[in-house]
C-alpha cells in the first residue's frame, strides 16, 4: 500500500478519494498483439492502485500515467467476432434506432473503432455516419460500406464542432480518458445550441467489485465509473440524464443524456447517493486477494494431476487472468475465434493465441472460459470437436 493514499477525484475533484486496492505488475497496455513470444514477454510493467471517491461514487487510477499508452494500429479491440457481442451489439443498435427514432438522420460515434456498430446504427434507420477513431485503419472493415458513412482517422475535438449531429454515440472509450471532465466539457461545447442526445456506454464498475470481476481491471481502464459518478460527469458538464441502465448481464453501464437548458445546477441528481457501495470498495481488497489464491491454487491443483488447460478468450479478461496469476504460464494456449488473433502471442505472458480447431489435436483437459456469458457458446463449439474437457469460469 501507498504510503500516502489520498487522491484527488478525476470526476468531482474532492480530495475525499482513497486508494483501496493495488493490482500488481500487469502490462502497461493488454490489447496488443505480438508476433512472437519474446517481443509479447518483454513488455513494460505497472502497479494498478484505484481509488473511490465517496462523493460523487467514482473509481481511478489516481497515477495514471497517459504518456504510457500508445493507441497504435496494433490496437486490437474488436469483439464482434463473438455471436454472442454481436447479438448484444444487434439489439442495442435497434433498441437506439427505436426509441430515438434515428431515421435518416446524422449520427457521430466517438472512439468507432473499425466501425462496425456506426454501420449497423446507418444502415438499420438509414442514418448519415461520421466515426472518429485514431486507430481506424481505412479498408478493414468487412462488411460493404455505404456512401452515408465516413471515417476520420483521430480524436474527436472541438476541431469538428462543424459537424453537427442528432445522436452522438460513444462505447467503451470514456473509461480510458485520462482527464474526463474536461472530454465532456468539450462534448458539450461541440453540441452547442443543438438538440442532440448523446448514448455512452462503459464497463460497469459496481458489476467489477460486487462480482469480484477483477479480470476487467486493466491499466488502459483509468476511470471505472458507477452510475453515481457517470451521472455526476454528465449533469456537471450542462447535461440532463434522462437513462441509466446496465446491460451485457449487468457488465455494461449506459447513459443517455441530452444538453440542458437550465441554468448549471438547477437539475435534480437522481444518483447521488453512492453511500450504498462503500461497503462493496471496503471488501474488495480481500475478496481481490482470495480470488487470485484461490485461481492460483486451482492451476497448481490441475498441473499436479498432469492435466493441461487452456484459456478461451484473449481479450482484456484473458489476458489479465493469464498475467495476474503466476501460476498461469503452466497455461501454452489462449484460444480465441478472431482470426487476425490467432498466431499472435498474448501481450505480457507470451502464450500463443490458436483458433478453436486446434483443440482437436490438442486435447486439453480444461477449458477456462473467462466471460461466463460465452459459456454456452463456447462449450457447443468444443464438443462439436469431439473433445470432452470440463468447462472452468473464473
Ligand atoms: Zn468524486
Amino acid at each position: 500500500m501507498h504510503a500516502s493514499s489520498s487522491a484527488t477525484c478525476t470526476v468531482c475533484h474532492s480530495q475525499e478519494s482513497e486508494i483501496f486496492v493495488e493490482v500488481p505488475n500487469v502490462p502497461v497496455l493488454c490489447n496488443i498483439l505480438w508476433p512472437t513470444r519474446e517481443e509479447a514477454v518483454a513488455v513494460s510493467r505497472v502497479d494498478i492502485p484505484l481509488a473511490f471517491c465517496p462523493d460523487c461514487g467514482h473509481i481511478f487510477n489516481p497515477e495514471f500515467d497517459l504518456s504510457l499508452m500508445d493507441y497504435s494500429q496494433a490496437y486490437e479491440n474488436s469483439l464482434h467476432f463473438s455471436p454472442r457481442f454481436q447479438r448484444y451489439a444487434e439489439s442495442l443498435a435497434r433498441d437506439l434506432v427505436k426509441r430515438h427514432d434515428l431515421h435518416g438522420k446524422d449520427i457521430i460515434e466517438i472512439g468507432s473503432g473499425k466501425g462496425d456498430f456506426l454501420e449497423m446504427l446507418c444502415e438499420l434507420g438509414d442514418n448519415r455516419g461520421i466515426g472518429f477513431d485514431p486507430s481506424y485503419v481505412p479498408g478493414e472493415t468487412e462488411r460493404a460500406k455505404t456512401s452515408q458513412i465516413e471515417f476520420i482517422q483521430d480524436f474527436y475535438s472541438e476541431t469538428y464542432t462543424d459537424r453537427s449531429a442528432d445522436f452522438i454515440v460513444c462505447r467503451h472509450t470514456l473509461e480510458h480518458i485520462e482527464d474526463p471532465v474536461s472530454f465532456m466539457d468539450m462534448v458539450r461545447r461541440t453540441i452547442g445550441d443543438r438538440e442532440t442526445t448523446v448514448f455512452f456506454e462503459v464497463p460497469n464498475g459496481l458489476y467489477t467489485l460486487r462480482e469480484t470481476a477483477i479480470w476487467d481491471i486493466i491499466y488502459e481502464h483509468c476511470s471505472l465509473f458507477t452510475k453515481y459518478s457517470l451521472a455526476h460527469l454528465f449533469e456537471q458538464a450542462g447535461f440532463e440524464v434522462t437513462d441509466i441502465h446496465t446491460t451485457f448481464g449487468d457488465q455494461y453501464l449506459c447513459i443517455e443524456a441530452r444538453p440542458r437548458r437550465e441554468p448549471a445546477g438547477a437539475a435534480a441528481n437522481h444518483w447521488d447517493d453512492p453511500n450504498e457501495m462503500a461497503e462493496d470498495v471496503a471488501r474488495f481488497a480481500l475478496r481481490y486477494q482470495q480470488k487470485t489464491a484461490e485461481q492460483r491454487q486451482m492451476l497448481a491443483d490441475m498441473y499436479a494431476a498432469g492435466q493441461k488447460a487452456v484459456i478461451w478468450g484473449s481479450g482484456s479478461k484473458g489476458i489479465t487472468f493469464l498475467n495476474m496469476l503466476e501460476t498461469a504460464n503452466g497455461i501454452e494456449y489462449a484460444v480465441d475465434i478472431n482470426p487476425r488473433k490467432q498466431g499472435m502471442h498474448i501481450t505480457g505472458s507470451g502464450q500463443r493465441i490458436i483458433p478453436p480447431t486446434f483443440l482437436a489435436e490438442y486435447k486439453p483437459n480444461a477449458v477456462i472460459v473467462m466471460n461466463p456469458l460465452y459459456l454456452d457458446e463456447i462449450r457447443q463449439s468444443v464438443q462439436e470437436m469431439g473433445v470432452e474437457p470440463i468447462f472452468l469460469t473464473v
